[in-house]
């Protein structure tokens, strides 16, 4: 056995009383095969962060923690949503873990992927994906506005993996890089592609959840979504800059045809005129507030002080100076 391989499942729960006991029975089979077969270190762990849960999820995982020594819980202050849960669940076990795969609490996830995971990190993976193949137990609904919302980041130039969720392998270097983005609208999605090394990925059949119902109702979805793009684009700034600028012409070659039918002295009605300037002056004020955004979205990309690489080696040797 590797004592290196210290796998850190980390687990965000939001009021999942009703699942945790299997999830974590099923989940410590796992660690244990894992370990029997040599894949990882038998110090691996779970890691169970509580976001706030009204119900009795931080009992049950007090008491998990009390009986099992493989178990972690990790209790936020207050819901503070899924990824700022996993994020924190991740900032923990950076330090005691060599890799990290972060699961939902619902069993959706076919845990096998685990297995598989874990084997392309021994290729040579730092980033390992879990890409959902099939979704057919998913609602029509829920598949619907998931993939729409997969295009529409793609639409965006937002860079996400198809059909990727938040299940993914993380090595310890990729996620101590991932751990120096410093912003607070956090989209992981989005951020994970953006750290950059050797990925890869694993397919896996999404299943239904095991007990409970979903903690992400069309609400949040949306505000992860509204975030996914406003966090990664300035395209929509940009959107608004050409739209002024069509309008503006618009505008504009409807007033000079004006003009020009004035002077052959067959005056313009009124309204025409009053519609044409409308748009002008519309098409200029959108045009402005374009390149305000322009500059707003530039502002908006500084604060956020990203790093702006991230170096994965460096050949041959720096001398001291
Ligand atoms: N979750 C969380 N905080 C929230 C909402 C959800 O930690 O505010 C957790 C939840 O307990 C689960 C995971 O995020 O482990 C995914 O949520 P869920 O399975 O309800 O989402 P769905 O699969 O329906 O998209
Ligand atoms: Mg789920």
């Amino acid at each position: 056995m590797n004592p290196n391989n210290v796998l850190y499942l980390v687990v965000p729960c939001y009021n999942e009383q009703e699942v945790l006991p299997e999830t974590h029975r099923r989940l410590a089979q796992k660690l244990e095969a894992l370990a029997a077969g040599g894949a990882i270190s038998a110090q691996s762990k779970m890691l169970f962060v509580d976001d706030g849960s009204r119900d009795a999820t931080w009992q049950i995982i007090a008491g998990l923690a009390q009986s099992d020594p493989k178990v972690v819980g990790v209790k936020l202050s207050r819901n503070r949503g899924h990824q700022n849960a996993l994020l924190a669940g991740l900032t923990v076990a950076v330090k005691h873990s060599d890799m990290t795969i972060s699961v939902d609490a619902d069993l959706q996830d076919d845990l096998d992927a685990i297995d598989r995971m874990v084997e392309k990190y021994h290729a040579g993976a730092q980033i390992v994906y879990g890409v959902r193949s099939d979704r057919s137990t998913d609602t029509a609904f829920k598949r619907g506005t998931a993939q729409g919302f997969y295009k529409l980041m793609e639409a965006m130039g937002v860079e996400t993996v198809y059909n990727h969720a938040d299940y993914r392998l993380l090595s310890r270097r990729a996620l101590e890089e991932l751990l120096s983005f410093k912003e607070v609208n956090l989209f992981l999605r989005g951020m994970v592609p953006q750290v950059g090394f050797a990925a890869d990925f694993v397919s896996y059949k999404r299943g239904e959840r095991f007990a409970g119902e979903t903690k992400y109702p069309l609400k949040k979805m949306l505000a992860l979504a509204v975030n996914g793009i406003t966090s990664f684009s300035v395209k929509p700034l940009q959107f608004l800059f050409w739209l002024g600028l069509a309008c503006g012409f618009g505008g504009f070659a409807a007033t000079v045809v004006q003009l020009v039918l004035a002077i052959l002295g067959k005056a313009p009605s009124t309204a025409a005129f009053v519609l044409s300037s409308l748009w002008l002056v519309g098409g200029i004020l959108l045009t402005a507030l374009g390149i305000v955004g322009e500059y707003v979205g530039k502002i908006y990309l500084e604060t956020k002080a990203r790093p702006r690489f991230v170096i994965e080696t460096v050949a041959g040797r720096l001398e001291e100076n």
